[in-house]
């Protein structure tokens, strides 16, 4: 008892229909109650109840005859005038402190009147925790008078307690319905544990966190900001701004990692509370659950509550974020397991850019793809595969657009939006409306050797994973392309004279064995340099080499694309004509002895042998029509050089 009577704001809220009530519907169970005391600690708190107590016994005995001419007053246990007649202290004090010290009705004369104190004494104990009196007429009858003070004394009592009781009845009501509360509360709590631990998802924990707020307050209003990396695609998720609102209380609520609040308007000028609480886990602060809610709906343990409630949604959220963050770095080693599989099971650069371009489209659901390289000679990009017609085979300069920042700084690139940047113009961007973009070198020997760039034109639409695993994907990328480039380089000097440019002798032989499977016919030029000795003789090796050269640059000047040209060995050069009659054979040789004659310096002529194979021939082999043309030769050699024979 003595607990719950300190400052309890109820006091004076008890309406008499409760406690009526009450005391009606529940007399049997209520005995406990009536052995509810107050002890001298209560007796600092229980002016309230005396005046109550006062009050209610003046409204039951009101209108009784007896009562004419007497003055009624209550004090305290120490003596002083609570509520009276309009009696004062000097009048009663005397009487009063007797009747305090003698535990004993006093009965005391004063001027024509006559004074009686009673003492009230608690229930169970006894103890005087109030004095009851009356101010009476000299001429009434001592006695009886003395009968009805104390009468009224203990209807007075009788008053107060009920008043005691009906509070202290209002007070457990009023804890049990906190602690009703206290229970929903934890409650939803549990729930709330439970169900975000068994999410793995990060949206939907959001999603979760953002109904249960909803369904406490209704009229909240929520929103969670969340910094940059954490974004999500539900509306009532915003960017949390960092940069230029240190004063804002979600930014100074995510700096200092614990729950702010401040006094507020509302809209409709009601008084609201501005919550800000971050939504923390082990490793980090990740964003920060923002609330209005009005002043007068929310209490200390609501606080307590969201609190506890971020707490555990950051955690869940974490734990889920670590989840997907795993699960991405499985698929992420499995798709860079296959992908390098695959592109390094073609060795043809045309095939790597065109399988590349398709990868990372399909990866990333990007709209738009390019891969430049950067051209033999250094000095522009080259478009080598794109799914933008425009785009496909383009050049640009070194130092344009991002992929200029990137050969600069060797860095990959996100934009989120390609027009609120406005710092950087690009064809791409422009050609397809993109606004998203996410970019990334192709190093090769720790120089950027190209560029990778996708795109979308939905802005934000490429994640801060997205970029770190093309930068990933772009390295293996790069290494696949420099591999098949240098393979076919490779093949390109295995199948080439070094000192001509033109193919080999294995591979010519090796071609035209393919051409005589497949066609019908074709023709055999064998081309060599006139009286070449004396030439080295004369003007040395180099200028020898030299007029080589001119020699072979005027048959490949001279010839078809399609023909193919070959150093059969030393000075001696071999055409072969696919398809081509020995008397188109004729005229081709005839055309470059011509120019041989007419073209080189210093001066040298050729002599050339032509042979021509059928399908209809006894034999076909590339060492009879090889034989056939050096027979010609032979024949041209002998019959003063400088001119064409036919085998
Ligand atoms: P012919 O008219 O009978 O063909 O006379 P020739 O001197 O050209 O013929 P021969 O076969 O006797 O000599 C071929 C010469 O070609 C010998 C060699 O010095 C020269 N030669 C072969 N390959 C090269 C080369 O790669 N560079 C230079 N500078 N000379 C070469
Ligand atoms: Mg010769
Ligand atoms: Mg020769």
């Amino acid at each position: 008892m003595a607990k719950q009577s300190r400052d309890n704001p109820m006091i004076n809220t008890i309406p008499n229909s409760v406690l009526s009530t009450l005391y009606e519907e529940s007399k049997e169970q209520m005995s406990w109650l009536e052995q509810l005391d107050i002890t001298e600690h209560d007796y600092s708190y229980i002016e309230p109840f005396i005046q109550k107590g006062y009050a209610d016994w003046k409204q039951e005995v009101h209108g009784l005859p007896e009562l004419t001419g007497a003055r009624w007053f209550v004090a305290n246990h120490l003596g002083d005038i609570v509520e009276s007649d309009g009696l004062v202290q000097s009048e009663v004090s005397e009487a009063v402190t007797a009747c305090i010290q003698e535990l004993n009705v006093v009965v005391m004369p004063l001027e024509q009147y006559r004074i009686v104190a009673v003492p009230v004494l608690t229930r169970s104990k006894e103890q005087l925790f109030a004095v009851w009196g009356c101010v009476m007429p000299e001429d009434a009858n001592a006695a009886a008078s003395s009968v009805w003070v104390k009468a009224a004394a203990y209807h007075f009592r009788t008053c107060f307690y009920k008043k005691v009781e009906g509070w202290f009845v209002l007070d457990l009501l009023n804890i049990q319905r906190q602690a009703k509360r206290e229970e929903h509360r934890r409650s939803i709590l549990f729930q709330v544990v439970q169900k975000l631990h068994g999410k793995i998802d990060v949206d939907s924990i959001l999603t979760e966190v953002f109904e249960r707020i909803a369904g406490m307050y209704p009229e909240a209003k929520v929103e969670l900001l969340m910094s940059q990396d954490h974004l999500s695609r539900d509306p009532r998720v915003k960017p949390l701004i960092l940069h230029g609102e240190q004063d804002h209380v979600c930014v100074r609520a995510f700096m200092e990692g614990s729950m702010l609040r401040k006094e507020v308007w509302g809209d409709e000028g009601k008084p609201c509370i501005e919550i800000a609480v971050p939504l923390v886990g082990k490793q980090g602060a990740y964003g920060v659950f923002h609330l209005l809610l009005e002043r007068d709906k929310v209490e200390e343990v609501d606080l307590q509550l969201i609190s506890m409630l971020a707490d555990t949604a950051g955690t869940a959220f974490e734990n889920a974020k670590l989840y997907e963050q795993s699960n991405l770095l499985i698929s992420e080693l499995r798709l860079i397991n296959e992908l390098t599989k695959r592109l390094n099971q073609s060795l043809r650069p045309k095939e790597v850019f065109k399988f590349a371009t398709e990868e990372l489209l399909s990866i990333f659901k990007a709209e738009y793809c390019c891969i430049s390289q950067i051209s033999k000679d250094s000095e522009c990009f080259k478009i080598m595969s794109s799914n933008i017609p425009a785009m496909s085979k383009a050049f640009f300069p070194k130092d344009y657009g991002f992929s200029g920042l990137i050969y600069s700084t060797q860095e990959p690139i996100i934009l989120s939006d390609y027009q609120a940047y406005g710092k950087i113009s690009s064809r791409m961007m422009e050609e397809t409306g993109s606004r998203a973009l996410i970019a990334a070198p192709l190093i090769v020997r720790g120089e950027v050797n190209g560029v990778i760039m996708l795109s979308h034109r939905e802005e934000r639409f490429f994640s801060y994973e997205n970029y770190k695993l093309l930068q990933v994907l772009a390295s293996h990328i790069g290494l696949a392309i420099a591999n098949a480039s240098l393979h076919a380089e490779v093949r390109r000097m295995a199948n080439r004279d070094m000192l001509t440019g033109l193919y080999a002798r294995h591979y010519l032989d090796d071609t035209i064995q393919e051409f005589q499977k497949k066609d019908a016919n074709g023709s055999l030029i064998v081309v060599d340099i006139d009286q070449f000795k004396g030439v080295n003789d004369t003007y040395g090796h180099q200028t020898g080499d030299q007029i080589l050269k001119q020699v072979c640059s005027i048959i490949t000047s001279t010839i078809r694309k399609t023909d193919i040209a070959a150093r059969w060995g030393g000075e001696e050069l071999a055409l072969y004509l696919p398809g081509a009659s020995i008397e188109h054979g004729r005229q081709i040789a005839e055309m470059i002895r011509l120019r041989v004659e007419q073209e080189t310096k210093p001066c040298v002529t050729v002599s050339c042998g032509i042979a021509e194979w059928k399908r209809d021939d006894d034999k076909i082999s590339v060492e009879s029509l090889f034989y056939q043309a050096d027979m010609a030769l032979y024949k041209a050699k002998n019959n003063g050089r400088n001119q064409s024979q036919i085998g």
